[in-house]
């Protein structure tokens, strides 16, 4: 049969008032990028998120490498971060001479907690990076306290979090940076591509606009001729004396318009997530060979619906074969651990003593859970998940 139910590249639908908006940004907006547009996106950010310094950008990979620039990374330092990752959290910090050191994962949040943290910390480590992966935040409070006693900066890799919070503070808003991501797969996206950078301190937020716009800047004081000496001045951003690399990161604004009425809709996109999610966890609850992380709170978003199958690694992958053969619907695995692809070996990362997070992986569906499934989608999805189990216990395909 066909494809009933995709793990689809697109996470949801725009309302008409998005649509309408889309529209009147590209009749007027004047520039296209860098304009009003940007500006009240990132203050809306801000008051969304309690942010000090929000900075919208192209996508979360361009706000991780504006955070790891803002690092002042030294060849032999280290990162700190978790195997179980999407590979932007990642090659940011091993692309400016970082030793990356991986984490490993709790096996039932599935992301790191200070313990996990705490066992591969040297001398060395000078930022930790945090991904709360799934959309659950992971427990920041400790690992805080952790990352200060141990003189670490911390980034908040938020990019499938937005929204989320824990005692009232929101991911991304407990370390140095916060990072977001409007990607096409993600609980709200700006047209495809987006991003949103948050950094705590006022003398690294002041560097952001210089690093996400080529080095430009416009020239002190007065000047009597407005074309001279050149329509704007080009320099490096400047930390404790160490010159900084710019880029072009910029975003258009046409995004941005979009971006600020997400931000109007993304918690309700979020409850609606996590209510589907736990009905389906809810409804399997008899089936112990599939463990689900079951967070009824707003620490999670659901962004991703994954599970582990208990038994062989074999028997998870009957599990997937039959739901797509049988039944049309196309569970995935993620997150394939950094440390064995080819990228990361080839750097010389290819070690991590990750046990949790290598079982996680290898056990691990992540059903197919955008936004836009219908209510009867998921009703079908759970009705062949429990005939796909049924079968597995009968013995077939195992
Ligand atoms: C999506 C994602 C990113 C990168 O975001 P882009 O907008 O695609 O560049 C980084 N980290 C994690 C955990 C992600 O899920």
């Amino acid at each position: 049969m066909g494809i009933a139910i995709d793990f689809s590249g697109r996470a949801g639908r725009y309302t008409e008032e998005e649509i309408a908006t889309v529209v009147a940004a590209m009749r007027n907006a004047d520039p296209l990028t860098q304009g009003d547009l940007q500006r009240a996106f990132q203050e809306k950010f801000k008051t969304f998120n309690g942010a000090q310094h929000a900075f919208a950008c192209m996508n979360g990979t361009a706000a991780l490498q504006t955070a790891a620039e803002l690092c002042l990374l030294n060849a032999g330092d280290e990162v700190v971060i978790p195997s179980h990752t999407f590979t932007s959290s990642a090659y940011p910090f091993a692309g400016r001479g970082a030793q990356l050191v991986f984490a490993d994962i709790d096996p039932h949040t599935r992301v790191v907690t200070a313990e996990h943290v705490e066992r591969v910390l040297t001398p060395r480590s000078r930022v930790l990076v945090v991904v709360h992966l799934y959309g659950f935040l992971a427990d920041m409070p400790p690992i805080m306290e952790l990352a200060r006693r141990r003189g670490l900066l911390v980034v908040e890799d938020a990019c499938q979090a937005v929204g989320t919070e824990h005692s009232g503070v929101k991911a991304g808003n407990f370390a140095d940076f916060g990072t977001f991501s409007f990607h096409s797969h993600k609980n709200i996206s700006t047209l495809g591509e987006g991003g949103m950078l948050t950094v705590k301190d006022a003398r690294r937020a002041e560097l952001v606009p210089m690093l996400r716009h080529n080095g430009h800047r416009a020239y002190a004081g007065e000047r009597p001729d407005y074309w001279l000496p050149a329509m704007g001045d080009v320099d490096f951003p400047e930390l404790d004396g160490r010159r900084l690399q710019p880029a072009n990161y910029c975003i258009g604004e046409v995004e941005c318009a979009l971006g600020s009425v997400l931000l109007d809709r993304v918690q309700t996109i979020n409850a609606q997530k996590r209510e589907r999610a736990l009905r389906f966890i809810d409804a399997l609850a008899d089936r112990p060979e599939l463990v689900f992380h079951r967070e009824p709170g707003p620490r999670h978003n659901y962004h991703l619906l994954a599970a582990r199958m208990e038994g062989p690694a074999s028997r998870r992958d009957a599990f997937i074969r039959r739901m797509f053969r049988e039944f049309g619907i196309k569970c995935v695995v993620q997150y394939y651990p950094l440390n064995r692809y080819p990228y990361y070996r080839k750097l010389g990362f290819g070690e991590a003593r990750c046990p949790n997070a290598d079982d996680f992986f290898d056990h691990m569906i992540s059903f197919p859970f955008q936004h836009s499934l219908t209510d009867e989608q998921l009703l079908y999805m759970l009705d062949c998940t429990r005939k796909t189990l049924d079968g597995l216990r009968a013995g077939k395909d195992t």
